[in-house]
């Protein structure tokens, strides 16, 4: 995950997302709170407003359960 274009410290919190450690936290929210089921989590990052969204999506209830946006800024 070292990206050697790392010209600003932005990066840097982006490759955070992808430690283990937040890989944990990230699948230990992976389930509907309605359903149970297993949600569909989709990260988009646009680097040129600093924001990664995060969108999870459940197929079971048809509905998006969260949406968060984290400011790298
Ligand atoms: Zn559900």
């Amino acid at each position: 995950m070292q990206n050697s274009s790392a010209q600003s410290g932005q990066l840097r919190y982006f490759e955070k997302i992808d430690h283990p450690k937040q890989q944990e936290f990230i699948n230990s929210q992976n389930n509907c709170a309605l359903c149970g089921s297993e949600l569909e989590l989709s990260h988009l990052r646009s680097e040129e407003q600093g924001q990664i969204k995060e969108e999870a999506y459940c197929g079971q209830c048809e509905m998006r359960t969260r949406a968060k946006i984290f400011s790298l800024n």
